[in-house]
């Protein structure tokens, strides 16, 4: 007997599957099935190269220790890893994700950050990932929080069985957009602007976590969702971002 839900599961997946087809995150031209950028596009994927271990920041040579400011003033995250340099047609990929509301772009640049997520996971013993959250008010505008999206894509392209929290740790602030604002500017903007949801403090206590954003310039925005998730208990915080800005003076 044909299960009628099924054959029209059955159906709809395959009409899915040919009106798909797989094109360019940045200028929307045509892509192999499983190429995130087209030829063209690619060709601007700036790997984040020689950098200080701890934040990420790129530096002109390799430092056996991390750079100046890491340690004047430590972040309090171990460590920020970032796969991608920001800019080229990653950045206009994921710029047009926020801001054009292309929630689909996610699942399309997942390949170019999976194998770097699954990576930190391992290296960083990692129990739980946990998203940047946005405050509702921003989130309720966009319809979808790129940093869940892109964890969850990567996560899945990655074919990895550890974990992602989103409901754990909230934006409780809002707070104005950090673009054309100074190191120092940004991280007054979102000081105290993260907290764990006190029910669920349990959860994440004594766990290594993995906070997932997609971008960093400065690091400000991982530091204060670092800085709420440890003072709710967290064992430790390793953060990781799709791209690394040069930083804001
Ligand atoms: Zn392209
Ligand atoms: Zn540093």
């Amino acid at each position: 007997m044909l299960d009628p839900d099924r054959t029209l599961a059955r159906t709809l997946d395959r009409t899915l599957a040919t009106l798909y087809i797989p094109r360019c995150a940045a200028c929307d031209g045509r892509v192999a099935p499983t190429e995130p950028l087209c030829a063209v596009c690619a060709t601007t994927l700036e790997p984040l190269g020689v950098a200080c271990p701890r934040c990420a920041e790129p530096l002109a040579a390799p430092l056996a220790v991390t750079c100046a400011r890491c340690r004047l003033d430590p972040p309090p995250f171990e460590a920020l890893v970032a796969p991608w340099r920001y800019g080229g047609e990653l950045g206009e990929a994921l710029r047009r994700m926020k801001l054009s509301r292309q929630p689909e772009l996610g699942r399309e640049l997942a390949p170019l950050i999976a194998p770097f997520l699954a990576a930190a996971v391992e290296a960083a013993a990692i129990d739980v990932i946990v998203p940047v959250p946005l405050h509702w008010r921003r989130l309720a505008g966009r319809g979808f929080n790129q940093a869940q999206l892109l964890a969850l894509e990567a996560r899945r392209a990655a074919d990895l069985a550890t974990p992602i929290d989103s409901l754990s740790l909230r934006r409780i602030r809002p707070t104005p957009t950090q673009t054309g604002l100074s190191a120092a500017e940004r991280r007054a903007n979102v000081r105290r602007a993260f907290a764990v949801v006190p029910r669920r403090r349990r959860r994440l206590a004594g766990r290594r976590v993995l906070l997932v954003d997609d971008i960093a310039t400065t690091g400000a925005t991982l530091a204060a969702a670092t800085r709420a998730l440890r003072s709710a208990g967290v064992a430790a915080v390793v953060g990781f971002v799709v791209a690394r800005a040069g930083d804001a003076t």
